[in-house]
């Protein structure tokens, strides 16, 4: 038995079951929620949404969601932990920074040898967020999480994927990156991480759905890694149709052990609000794999063992501990 870390406490990994291991409850920005509110950002009925949401999720036989919002994303488990208690649904948190580029200038003045000299505050946080809960409370992270876009390793990003690293190395959890599939840079992240120590089995790269080229995503799993085809519904990015051809082709050569699905989806999120997502990207819900997605794959040959090697026993793997 393999204990994994939930909002609510560990749960047996036995008890996962089919899990979506890249989504966000709520993406927020405190400081512009102050200073240029939304008005669509309602906390009590963004709760209802995701509560009615994760309890239709149930009912369509998922049963676990990781929530990769982590501090730069806007996390707030308190809020999320008041979904997390009223659904069926496991929820599992993350830890890590979410920036394509800079840190806010308050890394620049705190850690070794910097202004106000004391231990890093990064490492510091991944770890304590692991190990002991989050802001001093109770829930565990179960996942760090990493970026690199466009911009590439920035300065910020580096030591964010170094503090990562090193969190990954006391603990064991797995990392996932939100990587920029354009170009290719999952490869210069998977080299980041190994040179720092980290297996390439304990890396998901992210976002790797993006991209239709085969040889980028053989070279990465090749490597060791899982993939994320994690951005099912974002059809203003990639149609369904041509992300399902990928996930069939790549399990029809022998991958269905290293890729996983979900959608990057959100049941809040102030970058792109509830009324845009409604009429713009209409497909981008959790719900879209299990509604759409799996009788896609289903109709393009996937069988039934490989879908749930993808949806179960992948994410049980990435999910379980090694320390
Ligand atoms: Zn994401």
């Amino acid at each position: 038995m393999r204990l994994v870390e939930t909002f609510l406490g560990p749960v047996d990994s036995d008890r996962l079951g089919a899990t979506l291991i890249h989504e966000h409850i709520f993406v927020r920005n405190p400081e512009l929620e102050i200073n240029l509110p939304d008005a669509e950002w309602d906390p009590t009925q963004a709760v209802e949404t995701a509560v009615a949401g994760l309890a239709d999720l149930y009912e369509r036989g998922i049963r676990t969601v990781v929530d990769l919002t982590v501090p730069g994303l806007g996390r707030d488990v308190g809020l999320v932990a008041g979904v997390a208690e009223r659904v069926p649904v496991n929820l599992i948190a993350a830890t890590g920074w979410y920036t394509p580029n800079v840190l806010p200038s308050y890394f620049r003045f705190h850690g070794p040898g910097r202004m106000i000299d004391r231990a890093d505050p990064l490492i510091e946080m991944f770890i304590r967020d692991i190990r002991d809960g989050i802001s001093g409370g109770k829930v565990r992270a179960g996942m760090l999480k990493v970026v690199t876009d466009e911009e590439g390793l920035t300065e910020d990003v580096s030591y964010v994927m170094s503090a990562a690293a090193i969190a990954h190395q006391e603990t064991g959890v797995t990392i996932t990156t939100h990587s920029h599939a354009a170009s290719r840079n999952g490869l210069e992240q998977q080299a980041f991480l190994l040179e720092r120590g980290v297996a390439a089995e304990r890396i998901i790269v992210g976002h790797s759905g993006d991209s239709e080229d085969l040889c980028y995503l053989r070279q990465l799993m090749d490597n060791g890694s899982t993939i994320g085809m994690d951005r099912f519904g974002m059809e203003h990015v990639l149609s369904d149709e041509r992300r399902v051809r990928t996930v069939a082709e790549l399990a029809g050569l022998g991958y269905a052990d290293r890729m996983v699905l979900s959608h990057d989806a959100a049941f809040y999120s102030y970058v792109t609000p509830p009324a845009w997502r409604a009429t713009s990207a209409p497909r981008w819900r959790m719900d879209t794999i299990p509604k759409r997605v799996i009788p896609m794959l289903d109709d393009a040959g996937v069988s039934s063992d490989l879908i749930d090697q993808m949806m179960v026993a992948n994410p049980r793997r990435l999910l379980e501990g090694t320390s």
